[in-house]
């Protein structure tokens, strides 16, 4: 039996079968069960910000787990509280604004203490956007727009309402006096990379203060340096009350944090939350060699410039009919709808993609990436992303 049909029957079918077996990975590289390596442009989903096997990553976490692999959250550790205090200052906060963090697992738990901390407002009322992805845990999956994600499993905890992504007057008209939180993307990422009008931020921001509403960042996907910025939100000057980070910030080890700001800081008290996981020191320090090794090696300044040698590379072919996105946080509009078909044929010359929707490809891969490999895609990428109809 293949690693697929062994796959096939051993574990829930809730996501279709896998693409390939992968079975080693360097850098940017990945290796299937057959020896073929591929380029990675999709990162594990925006979250290999190191690449594989990075050796400060492999250190540290070898290292912590030597040390000191497990103790609950009945206890603290060095990583767990410097990893705290490092994303605090990472995050400009105003004048004798503390701020505290919360840490779990993933970016829907991440999610779900942002929604226990709006809760503690007293109010209930909450305003997402369109195209919003928050996550699958119910609490999160409240938030998540897509209908064919939600409708399995209403009711969902409730008093939920979507505007359209980027509309400031839409969103004006939805927060009144009852809204708990807002809760935006800065850039959607499940949504294909979309990137919202200049000034929405911070028309979100005016909005909720006027009326007395968390404002709530998920840079679940965005964050930790993928947009060239530590945070996406960090261009537009825009302070919230709440971010939930996961994916990158662990290059890999799973870890979540949630990060509030002001009065939204202290909502949560003992018996509030928890999770036995969350805050482990081995995932902490994990998190604290991503954040220096983006320091060390200048992947915000990388990001940047890579970001923009693939979108040169994408839009060399008049089939990509536009690029959006920032740093190594792309999506590429296709001019037909043949991004599935892109995708397996980058597959077969050797480089990993993904599609969010017919038309549409999305582009993370680790923030590390070398020239070359983005330079070997442009190489192929007539070839790739060509698609003769076939009668
Ligand atoms: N929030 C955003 C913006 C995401 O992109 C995702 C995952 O894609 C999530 C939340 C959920 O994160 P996780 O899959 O780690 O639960």
């Amino acid at each position: 039996m293949t690693l697929q049909e062994r796959y096939a029957a051993s574990l829930m079918n809730t996501f279709g079968p896998p693409r390939l077996a992968l079975v080693r990975g360097d850098g940017a590289h990945v290796w299937d069960e057959d020896g073929r390596e591929y380029i990675d442009f999709f990162g594990g989903i925006a979250v290999n910000a190191l690449g594989h096997g990075h050796p400060a990553l492999v250190d540290a976490v070898t290292t912590q787990l030597r040390t000191l692999g497990h103790v609950s959250n009945f206890f603290t550790t060095p990583p767990q509280v410097e990893l705290a205090e490092r994303l605090l200052a990472l995050l400009p906060l105003s004048p004798g604004d503390a701020g505290r963090v919360f840490f779990s697992n993933s970016g829907t738990e991440a999610n779900e203490a942002a929604l226990k901390v709006t809760r503690r407002t007293g109010r209930t009322r909450l305003v997402a956007m369109e195209g919003a992805f928050h996550g699958r845990t119910l609490g999160a999956l409240a938030l998540t727009a897509k209908e064919a994600y939600r409708t399995p499993f209403e009711p969902l905890p409730g008093e939920v309402v979507w505007v359209p992504y980027g509309d400031a007057g839409a969103l004006r008209d939805a927060v009144d006096g009852t809204t708990a939180a807002v809760v935006v993307e800065p850039i959607q990422g499940e949504a294909g990379v979309v990137v919202p009008p200049e000034g929405f931020l911070a028309a979100a921001r005016e909005i909720t203060t006027k009326h007395g509403a968390l404002l709530w960042f998920d840079e679940v996907q965005t964050g930790v340096g993928r947009t060239g910025d530590w945070f996406a939100h960090a261009a537009s000057g825009v302070p919230p009350d709440l971010v939930t980070l996961a994916k990158g910030l662990g290059g890999g080890i799973p870890i979540g944090a949630t990060i509030a700001h002001g009065e939204s800081a202290t909502l949560l008290q003992p018996g509030n939350h928890g999770t036995t996981f969350g805050g482990n020191p081995v995932a902490c320090a994990a998190a604290l060699a991503v954040l220096d090794a983006i320091e060390r090696e200048g992947l915000l300044e990388a990001a940047v410039v890579r970001g923009r040698q693939l979108t040169e590379v994408l839009l060399a072919e008049q089939e990509v009919t536009d690029v959006e996105g920032r740093g190594l946080l792309l999506g590429a509009q296709l001019a037909d709808e043949t991004a599935a078909q892109v995708v397996t044929r980058a597959q077969e010359r050797g480089f990993l993609l993904n599609n969010t929707g017919p038309g549409r490809l999305r582009f993370a891969p680790p923030l590390t990436i070398a020239e070359a490999d983005i330079a070997a895609l442009g190489e192929a990428w007539a070839d790739v992303v060509t698609i003769e109809d076939t009668p």
